[in-house]
C-alpha cells in the first residue's frame, strides 16, 4: 500500500482559474470566484519517489 501524494491540475468549469493540488492530502478546492467545485483536468505524476 503506497502512501503517495499525487499532484493534480484542477480547473474551474466556469472559468480558466487553475490550481495544483496534492491528493489525497488535500481536497479538491472550489473556485474562489464561482464557489463551484473544480474539476481534475490532468494528473501530474512526476514520478517522484519519496
Ligand atoms: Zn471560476
Amino acid at each position: 500500500m503506497r502512501d503517495k501524494v499525487e499532484a493534480v491540475h484542477v480547473k474551474c468549469p466556469m472559468c480558466d482559474h487553475t490550481q495544483i493540488v496534492y491528493i489525497p492530502k488535500e481536497q479538491i478546492p472550489r473556485c474562489p470566484v464561482h464557489d463551484v467545485r473544480m474539476i481534475i483536468v490532468e494528473l501530474l505524476d512526476e514520478g517522484k519517489s519519496y
